[in-house]
This record gives C-alpha cells, sequence and structure tokens, in this order.
C-alpha cells in the first residue's frame, strides 16, 4: 500500500488534524494510544473532534487525518454510475452524473490510498491504474498504455458519427480497456511467438508512480525468471 509523504500534497477531501491544545501543531500517535503535539499536550482519539459524515485515517508516520465517509462516496459513485449507463440520459442530467462520478471517486481513491476499508462489494478498480504493458526481450518494461477510473476515455463515450465531435466521458472499465487492448497486441504474435504483453494494475495516485511501480515488478519478475 502506498503511504503518504510529506512532498506529496494530500488530496482535496483529506484533512489533517491538529493539535486542539495549540490548534496547530502536527499530531502523532505513540503506543500509548495517544495522540501527543510538541506542545506537550496528550490527546485520547476519542477528544479528538470529527465532524459527522466524515471518519479517521492514520498515516504510516502516525499522524491522524479525516477524510469523507466512504459508504457514502460509494453510494454516490453507484448512483452516479446508474445515470451514465443510461443511455436514454443525456444533457446536463448527464453532466451532473459525470460531476457525482469524479467527486465520489476521488473520495474513494483517497480512502484506499489511505488504507481505509471500503464498503463491501466496491468497484475493485478504484485506485488503481491500469497499465497495458509491452515488455522487452529481457522482461523489463518497455512501454504501457494507461487508463483508469475517471479518466477522459473514447470507448466509454457514445460514439460521434463525425470524429470531430468525438467526445471523452469519465472512464469507468478501464480494466476492461487494457485487456482488450492485450489481446489485440497478442492477435499479431506469430505462431510459438512468446508474448511480451502484460497488465499490471498498481494501487497509485498517478500516471508517474503508477508506471514505476509497474516497472519495477516487471524488473523483478524478469530478474527472477533469469536467476
Ligand atoms: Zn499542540
Ligand atoms: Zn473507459
Amino acid at each position: 500500500m502506498p503511504s503518504i509523504t510529506p512532498a506529496r500534497p494530500l488530496p482535496e477531501c483529506v484533512t489533517r488534524a491538529s493539535c486542539p491544545e495549540c490548534g496547530t501543531g502536527l499530531l502523532t500517535v505513540r503506543s500509548d494510544r495517544k495522540f501527543h503535539c510538541a506542545c506537550g499536550s496528550s490527546v485520547p482519539g476519542r477528544d479528538l473532534g470529527l465532524n459527522s459524515g466524515r471518519v479517521w485515517a492514520v498515516t504510516r508516520a502516525g499522524h491522524p487525518l479525516s477524510l469523507p465517509d466512504p459508504a457514502a462516496a460509494w453510494q454516490r459513485y453507484v448512483a452516479a454510475r446508474t445515470v451514465m449507463e443510461n443511455p436514454s440520459k443525456w444533457g446536463p442530467e448527464l453532466d451532473a452524473a459525470h460531476r457525482v462520478f469524479l467527486g465520489a471517486l476521488a473520495e474513494l481513491e483517497a480512502a484506499r490510498l489511505l488504507g481505509v476499508q471500503l464498503p463491501a462489494g466496491s468497484d475493485v478498480q478504484i485506485g488503481r491504474v491500469y497499465l497495458a504493458c509491452v515488455l522487452n526481450p529481457d522482461g523489463t518494461l518497455s512501454g504501457s498504455n494507461a487508463s483508469a477510473l475517471g479518466w477522459p476515455c473514447e470507448p466509454c463515450s457514445p460514439s460521434a458519427t463525425d470524429p470531430y465531435f468525438q467526445k471523452r466521458y469519465p472512464c469507468r472499465n478501464p480494466r476492461a480497456h487494457v485487456w482488450g487492448q492485450v489481446r489485440d497486441w497478442e492477435k499479431n504474435l506469430r505462431p510459438g511467438e512468446p508474448s511480451r504483453y502484460v497488465v499490471r494494475a498498481p494501487l497509485a495516485p498517478d500516471l508517474r508512480t503508477a508506471r514505476r511501480l509497474a516497472a519495477a515488478k516487471c524488473a523483478a519478475r524478469a530478474a527472477a525468471l533469469t536467476a
């Protein structure tokens, strides 16, 4: 699971809890299960005020954060998706559904990246970047095509008769896209030629991180196979 490092800004929906005594200090949990501040105060978890509709998470470094309840975000996500899958919904209603979908998705991704449990049955694609990867002959990563939930996507949009007007709607099926891509590539293999195409789907907050994680995994596998 990726950890949130100070170098990376927190997702917009995530709030860092500050010390109730001095108002500004960064709290850190210690082995006594209390949150300690540099000003000397220590706060039991139950005394940290939490607004309704939000839940706690604690970073790997022990700092408490609050974020929107993923159960509520999941309900909004499902409702928006239902509108998006309905071909009779169009115009402002569909635009509104796209906005709700992207907002709920951002909250669910924040929860997944912070290790907060998502509701049972929620979309396994949340928080992942799907990569259709081309490998070098030695098994290391050569290049990849990426897809992720919510990214602007042509296959997830109705086809326009004139390509000039083809829209790009928020993606809902990144996993299916990259597997379809790999199967298309494999059709061009000569008989007996080994496939150099794989799918990787790391949990990652952005494309750069996803490509780095996928490259590391391919390199590790290549090293294991040649060892
Ligand atoms: Zn303090
Ligand atoms: Zn898509």
